[in-house]
């Protein structure tokens, strides 16, 4: 059926009165670059899901300062017009910051922040750039590769300075700034349910989720046939995670591959996920495959019979049952 459907890329998208029809999954977009963002309204997608702001920095082979920031912040909130912009805060890792010269020879590891003053420096000034540019609509903070508690309680701690700093320097800023954390390691995933209540929703990071539970590494292409979003081990985690958040009333987005495979999306979306967010260029397809779908009535019964197959040969029959073309 997936194979059936990618072939499907090029159909227009499904449209009722004018208006893209609507899924039964909130569909998103993930932005690298800036004219993504035009293209995320392009394709009908109700709010951009991830910015990764890093590669700002990467193209430009240095930090931004707190101005150019905010510039930027601010025509990309702009051009979303009302629809709410997710900037995930610097994603800084030994291996996304290749080519920036004059950063490797510091250590500038995120996970790291509650040690390395120059990081939460980096940090603050990137918060305040976003709570000063989110006066131009609505935006939201989220923070990458939440591992420990102790980063967690260091990055909601830099927030507060970031506030607090502006509201001394009387410089105006959005009060209400929703506030979330992705879920990309196991570890996470297990330490969720206790800090669901500190944050406004969650994300998952399924590109480094996926590969830290497996035990693969991310470069590795030889692994590629394990490297699936259908892997009941997964799943499960998956599942236990949205259960904690919608149980304290909290949404999860799913981000990175998993939201553009489209059995993967079926997957998510019968174990609960609330978004989706994926590149604009594949927002088209998603919407036509769950137009020419007879969507099951419980959606969730689907969830719990697939968290109970043990092989990935199980979830996909479980799949193909449950999703019927019309
Ligand atoms: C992910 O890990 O799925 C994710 C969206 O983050 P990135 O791909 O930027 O590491
Ligand atoms: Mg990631």
């Amino acid at each position: 059926l997936a194979r059936q459907l990618a072939e499907q890329r090029s159909l227009p998208a499904p449209e009722s009165n004018g208006e893209p029809v609507p899924t039964p999954i909130r569909l998103e977009t993930t932005v690298n670059l800036f004219p993504e963002v035009k293209r995320s309204i392009e394709c009908g997608a109700e709010a951009v899901g991830l910015y990764r702001s890093e590669f700002l920095e990467l193209a430009r082979r240095s930090f931004l300062t707190e101005e150019e920031q905010y510039e930027v912040y601010r025509k990309m909130i702009g051009e979303l017009n009302g629809r709410p912009m997710t900037i995930r805060t610097l994603d800084l890792r030994s291996e996304k910051l290749y080519g920036i010269a004059d950063l490797t020879r510091e250590c500038w590891e995120w996970r790291l922040v509650d040690q390395l003053p120059h990081v939460q420096d980096v940090v603050r000034t990137q918060l305040r750039a976003i709570l000063r540019a989110g006066k131009g609509g609505p935006v939201r903070i989220l923070f990458p590769m939440i591992t420990t508690q102790r980063q967690l309680n260091r990055a909601l701690i830099l927030l507060d300075e970031a506030r607090e700093s502006l509201r001394e320097e009387g410089v105006a800023f959005a009060e209400e700034v929703p506030v979330g954390i992705m879920i990309e390691v196991a570890a996470a995933a297990l330490m969720a349910e206790a800090w669901i209540p500190r944050i406004d929703f969650l994300s998952i990071g399924s590109n480094d989720l996926l590969h830290s539970l497996l035990g693969i590494d991310r470069s590795d292409d030889g692994l590629v046939d394990l490297k699936t979003p259908l892997e009941p081990g997964y799943l499960r985690l998956v599942w236990r995670v949205i259960g904690h958040a919608h149980a304290a009333g909290k949404p999860v987005t799913i981000c990175g591959e998993a939201a553009s495979d489209l059995d993967g999306i079926l997957a998510l979306y019968s174990l609960g996920a609330d978004a989706l967010s994926l590149p604009p260029g594949h927002v088209q397809q998603v919407r036509t495959m769950f137009a020419s779908l007879q969507l099951p009535s419980e959606p969730r019964q689907v969830g719990q019979r697939l968290v109970e197959a043990n092989d990935i040969a199980d979830v996909k029959a479980i799949l193909s049952e449950e999703f019927r073309s019309m």
